[in-house]
């Protein structure tokens, strides 16, 4: 049996852009999350989105339907893929927006690791709104920067979309795989491929686009073998 890291993309189901917003008006995206086995346990790369709750607040409500989820169950998606709900030993959100972080709450007493300045980031207005990402029993455990989580995983620092927004490096011997999360949008963004989705053009108040790019640069001399995406169903190169 090997002990090399196995990642399995879990599909949590897709979203469409409000017609009137600001980025990518009227556009249906795909929202994935990953699950990476390794020889300690498994650790979990974003949770998905969740549906709307009888006793959320009326401004999530509505904020669910504007961008018309279509939400898979996490314990379902994981299921399917061959992974139980218990065998979850850590998790990190890419960050803490409700496409990444909506599904935390299946995960009480268990680490879920954040960059400081994605929870002082969480706090402004305008960015995520709490009962997305933060429950009763949330255990954050804050690490600024790169850090390795278990033995050849390693959450790597991304600020840009978000200020600390942060992706994951899987070792493996046939060199890097990378989890960009949000970091790159898509395939297309990754390979250059004109009239991709980008998450460079984003323009959000928050958004940091010389940061963006140099975590795309930072990202890009890791030299990965395979790039996978939060937003994007196929991975690099295919
Ligand atoms: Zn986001
Ligand atoms: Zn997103």
């Amino acid at each position: 049996m090997t002990t090399d890291p196995q990642v399995v993309a879990l599909p949590m189901g897709d979203l469409t852009f409000p017609a009137d917003g600001a980025i990518f008006p009227g556009q249906t995206v795909v929202v994935v999350a990953y699950a990476v086995r390794h020889a300690g346990g498994v650790f979990l790369f974003d949770t998905g989105f969740r549906e709307a709750a009888p006793g959320d607040d009326p401004e999530l409500r509505e904020y669910f339907q504007k961008y018309a989820l279509r939400t898979r169950s996490l314990p379902d998606v994981l299921a399917a893929a061959g992974v139980d709900l218990g065998e979850i030993t850590a998790v990190a959100n890419c960050h803490l927006h409700f496409d990444h972080s909506g599904q935390n709450a299946l995960f009480p007493g268990v680490p879920i690791y954040v960059q400081p300045a994605e929870l002082a980031a969480v706090r402004e207005p305008d960015y995520t709104l709490p009962e997305v990402y933060d429950f009763e029993g949330a255990r954050f455990e804050q690490v600024a920067g790169d850090h390795e989580v278990a033995p050849g995983i390693r959450i790597f620092a991304t600020p840009g979309h978000s200020p600390g927004h942060q992706s994951l490096v899987v070792e493996t011997p046939d060199g890097p795989v990378l989890l960009a999360g949000q970091a790159v949008y898509t395939r297309g963004e990754w390979a250059g491929i004109p009239g991709a989705l980008v998450g460079s053009s984003d323009t959000r108040p928050g958004a940091d686009q010389a940061g963006y790019a140099r975590s795309v640069a930072r990202l890009k001399a890791l030299n990965p073998r395979r790039v996978l995406f939060g937003h994007d169903r196929q991975g690099w190169p295919d």
